[in-house]
């Protein structure tokens, strides 16, 4: 099972360095040193207390000290680097031996500091790791802003492809009404092909001007309160016409007093297609979906679930990436964008809430959706 909105960490703190040695005379100097160098020192005795700390605040640098009890050095720097892979690591050791360093650099370590050092020597290491801190972070910067101006290229792109894309299906569309019987059959059957094709692009630039609206926050409107009650009711009958949906059972189970949840109806109703879409058409003739939600502490549970193909466990953690499409002989021929799971999380951590999957391969497929209950208040009015 894959939880998909994890507590927002703090932004990094620049001039924040984290000690960690067992060694109280060693935390002391390292405190008196760096502070009078401008930087805000935390000492930690031991590496548990260190990496907890670690998980609070966000230094740029940790000087870790190798041989200590409990958690030695490499362990502090390997479990550091699960949490964060960006900060600085300096590793100081009374044994200084080649080997030990190379270690410690294998674990993720910056630079290597033997003892005794003097009050210079730890400074002009701890600068040199900062400067590393903060070119990778300007790299990360500057990819960023790159992925940004591609991302406004492509929703630029994908506004002026909508129109002339409408019209031309448009155009096929009377075309094919107009001349009925006079089109040669193979004709017809090219025109109804180049159809297709263009609505599937269509779908596929709906769904990326959605997504870029619900990133610009211009989408989703947590303060409104909506019953889900109606919006799955207009989904699900919408759905059951695809002829897919024909050979499959579709149940729906809400309770008639469920409370109004935080989110607009369109937004919602985006979430629950596209879910329901999915249970749909990932599933198998005489398979089923079940839609249910239940009201726990001030959450609405909505849970849908197939028993279509599922999704082999080594995909699960990549779904909710963009454009990524499971790929199986079974899914090959199933027409899709790779956006509408990351549509989905998007609209649910908007509106506050969660977005879980667990899924068997050849079994089915469960969606798990927490969302807020709207405030009494709001709901009466
Ligand atoms: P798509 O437009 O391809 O359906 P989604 O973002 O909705 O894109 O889903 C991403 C991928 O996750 C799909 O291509 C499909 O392989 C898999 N998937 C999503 N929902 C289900 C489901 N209910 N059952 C099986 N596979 C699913």
């Amino acid at each position: 099972m894959v939880l998909l909105n994890p507590a927002p960490s703090r932004p990094p703190e620049e001039n924040l360095v984290i000690v960690i040695d067992d060694d109280e005379i060693m935390r002391l100097s390292c405190e008196q040193i760096l502070s009078k160098a401008g930087y805000r020192v935390e000492t930690f005795g031991k590496g548990h207390d260190g990496i907890r700390r670690l998980r609070e605040v966000r230094p740029s640098l940790l000087v870790v000290d190798i041989k200590m009890p409990e958690l030695d050095g490499f362990e502090v720097i390997r479990r550091v680097r699960e949490i964060d892979p960006e900060v600085a690591i300096v590793v100081i050791t009374g044994y200084a031996t080649i080997e030990t360093a190379v270690d410690a650099m294998k674990e993720g370590a910056y630079d290597f500091l033997p003892k005794p050092f003097t009050p210079g020597e730890l400074r002009m290491i701890i600068g040199r790791g900062l400067e590393r801190w903060r070119l990778i972070k300007e790299a990360q910067r500057l990819r960023h802003e790159k992925e940004e101006v591609e991302r406004r290229f492509i929703t630029l792109v994908s506004h002026q492809l909508k129109s002339p894309l409408v019209a031309v299906k448009q155009y096929l569309d009377v075309m094919l009404f107009s001349l009925q019987g006079q089109l040669p059959e193979k004709a017809v059957e090219w025109v109804g092909r180049s159809q297709v094709r263009l609505g599937e692009m269509l779908t596929l630039i709906q769904d990326w001007l959605a997504l870029s609206k619900i990133e610009r926050g211009s989408w989703c409107d947590p303060a409104a309160t909506s019953s889900l009650a109606p919006i799955v009711a207009d989904i699900v009958q919408d759905q059951r016409q695809l002829p897919l949906a024909a050979a499959l059972t579709i149940e729906v189970v809400l309770p008639p007093d469920l409370p109004s949840v935080c989110g607009d109806r369109v937004s919602l109703s985006m979430l629950v297609s596209n879910l329901v879409g999915n249970a749909i058409k990932y599933n198998r003739p005489g398979g089923s979906v079940s839609i249910r939600a239940t009201h726990e502490d001030g959450w609405i549970k909505l849970v849908v679930r197939d028993t279509g193909i599922g999704i082999p466990q080594e995909y699960i953690p990549r779904l909710f990436q963009e454009f990524f499409r499971v790929k199986t002989e079974e899914t090959q021929e199933i027409p899709g964008t790779g956006l509408g799971l990351v549509i989905c999380k998007r609209i649910v951590s908007e509106l506050g809430g969660s977005i879980e999957v667990s899924s068997k391969e050849g079994e089915g497929t469960t969606f798990l959706i927490h969302l807020p209950v709207a405030e009494m208040k709001k709901e009466a009015g």
